[in-house]
């Protein structure tokens, strides 16, 4: 199943994936990021808007 995946070696917990989806399927608490694949629908913005590319999608 296709899913957004994580480079938690590039994320640098910076929000702007959580301020652009607009489903809310990302959640940032400190300096763990997560993405709740029940409300994502692959729109892909905050793949685009991650400044440190560390969002892609995972086939
Ligand atoms: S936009 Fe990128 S660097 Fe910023 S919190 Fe999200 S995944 Fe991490
Ligand atoms: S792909 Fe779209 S819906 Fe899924 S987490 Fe990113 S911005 Fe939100």
């Amino acid at each position: 199943m296709r899913r957004i995946s994580i480079n938690r070696y590039r994320c640098a917990y910076c929000g702007a994936c959580v301020a652009v989806c607009k489903f809310d399927a990302n959640e940032l608490v400190e300096t763990f990021l997560t993405i709740h694949e029940d409300k994502c629908t692959l729109c892909m913005a905050c793949v685009k808007t991650c400044p440190m590319q560390a969002l892609e999608v995972e086939e």
